[in-house]
């Protein structure tokens, strides 16, 4: 069996954290991509049609929402978790879900 996503780019212990999450996640069968994005030229295209784009959209269904986002937040993961693209240079200051 493959691994997900999350098991390839987190720490054992870090996915045993997140699976109870990750049980009811919206994006289990996106691609990758959608929530890792390349970047490009310093920035991480964001715009209808880009990868971000896509995974946004997913996350807004998605009704794990705020526990994604406050796991990547905690972790300080980058990608887009949550609804939110999280990294290096976009890391939202301060919490956005309780
Ligand atoms: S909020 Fe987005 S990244 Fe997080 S589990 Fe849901 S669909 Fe996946």
């Amino acid at each position: 069996m493959s691994k997900t996503r999350h098991e390839e780019i987190l720490s054992e212990e870090m996915f045993n954290e997140l699976k109870p999450i990750y049980a009811d996640a919206n994006c289990k069968n996106c691609p990758s991509e959608w929530f890792f994005p390349a970047i490009s030229r310093g920035k991480i295209p964001s715009g209808p049609g880009t990868n971000v784009y896509n995974a946004k959209q997913i996350c807004s269904e998605c009704k794990v929402q705020k526990e994604c986002y406050n796991f990547a937040y905690k972790h300080h993961c980058i990608g887009v978790w949550g609804g939110v693209v999280f990294g290096s240079e976009r890391k939202p200051r301060k919490r956005i879900f309780d």
